[in-house]
């Protein structure tokens, strides 16, 4: 599928620290050391409330990490699926009366403006849930040939205990796994499951949905293994794992990103990814932002009422990518204060020294992302005094690592 176009990067001093994040699965930082291509796979939407700032904030963080290997010198396979069919995307269309293609490729289009204006690096690979249904099925083919697939009427399901290590990448207990299993689309009360976790591959064709024809009859892919089929696609696994970071909002944890880790182990033998890399949600008047509650707030909405999409990734930067924050409606206003107030001194003709904060802000950024305090520095810089600083290579820093291009 077609992505959104790039924006040129400004040539850096080169990253020499190794990244570390915190990764769920290790429950710990781990640490990236330093190599010529990276592959990082993020989940990206079911296009039918495209771009919520959650969405933004999760799209941001991984676009740190790209910024940060690409200041590395490093090349990086970047994929991203889009879930182009899936029952939250009929839900959506059956409720608001509309044809569920129409609404997706409206999403589509939206989320892929709205990213280019949020200056988010596009994936190397995008690929929709619809084109890679025979990528899925093949999937499902050779996770039969290992035992791993069993049949309810005519749908497939995974077998989650063929992978002895199923439950390692979330640590929820098994009470926890089937509540949120549950309450994330998942169906563990179903009549001739072998176990209620396990997870739905194939959905043969029903009365009314979208359907396409497989070995497995007419029917639609399942969620997890679409994005376990879509990586495999396209990663180019090493000897341990096949990607580097598997990434995605919190809520993705269980079960999406357990089930999709799970495949790919039975799939290849190989641990699907070196670590598992989760932002936090983002809440509004001291509630989760949900589509539940009907509190999203979106990119393209705060941009059409005159809103800079630099002063609404300047804000994001602001917070710490792992926890959970709440949004202040007045956050962009202060953010492009702090923007026009770093672009005035950048234009003087003398500014106090530069080469520290850049060093810090690289150091921040390679240690678990802390955008938020690289932000916290800038800001301080900007009320200090001094001169001999160099702006226009803190500008490229800016731009390069940050994503941020500040008027000039
Ligand atoms: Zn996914």
């Amino acid at each position: 599928m077609k992505s959104w176009p790039t924006t040129s990067i400004p040539k850096v001093a080169k990253a020499i620290k190794p990244l570390t994040i915190y990764s769920t699965e290790q429950q710990g930082l781990v640490e990236f050391p330093i190599k010529s291509r990276y592959q990082m796979y993020v989940c990206g939407i079911t296009p039918y409330d495209a771009t919520h700032l959650g969405h933004a904030a999760t799209y941001l963080t991984f676009d740190l990490i790209h910024r940060f290997w690409l200041a590395q010198g490093a090349s990086v396979n970047f994929i991203q699926n889009i879930t182009d069919i899936d029952d939250p995307l009929l839900e959506r269309a059956n409720r608001d009366g509309v044809d569920w293609k129409d609404l997706a490729h409206s999403q589509i289009d939206l989320f892929r403006s709205d990213m280019e204006m949020l200056r988010i690096l596009p994936p190397t690979h995008y690929e929709g849930a619809v084109d890679a249904i025979p990528d899925v099925v093949e999937a499902i083919a050779t996770l039969d040939e290992k035992g791993a697939v069993y049949d309810i009427d005519a749908d497939k399901y995974f077998a989650v205990h063929s992978d002895e290590n199923f439950g390692g990448e979330s640590h929820l207990s098994h009470d926890e796994m089937m509540t949120i299993f549950a309450e994330r689309g998942g169906d563990p009360k179903r009549n001739g499951k072998r176990d209620p976790l396990d997870a739905l591959l194939w959905l043969a064709h029903r009365d009314g949905d979208p359907y396409w024809p497989s070995r497995y009859g007419n029917g639609r892919p399942g969620w997890h293994i679409e994005c376990a089929a879509i990586a495999l696609k396209f990663a180019e696994p090493s000897q341990d794992y096949v990607i580097d970071i598997q990434g995605g909002g919190k809520d993705l944890i269980f079960p999406h990103h357990e089930m999709s880790a799970s495949q790919v182990k039975v799939l290849t033998g190989k641990k699907f990814a070196k670590a598992y890399v989760h932002a936090a949600l983002i809440g509004l008047d001291g509630e989760k932002m949900s589509k539940s509650k009907g509190n999203l707030v979106f990119v393209s909405k705060l941009i059409e009422t005159g809103v800079q999409p630099m002063a609404i990734r300047w804000a994001l930067l602001k917070r710490p990518y792992c926890k959970e924050y709440m949004w202040q409606r007045n956050e962009t206003t202060v953010a492009q204060q702090e923007l026009d107030a770093l672009a005035a001194k950048l234009s003087r003709s003398q500014i106090p020294p530069t080469e520290s904060l850049i060093a810090q802000i690289y150091n921040l950024l390679a240690d678990d992302l802390k955008s938020d305090q690289a932000i916290a520095e800038i800001n301080s810089w900007v009320a200090s005094q001094g001169s001999g600083g160099n702006a226009q290579a803190l500008r490229d820093v800016i731009d390069a690592l940050l994503g941020v291009v500040l008027p000039a």
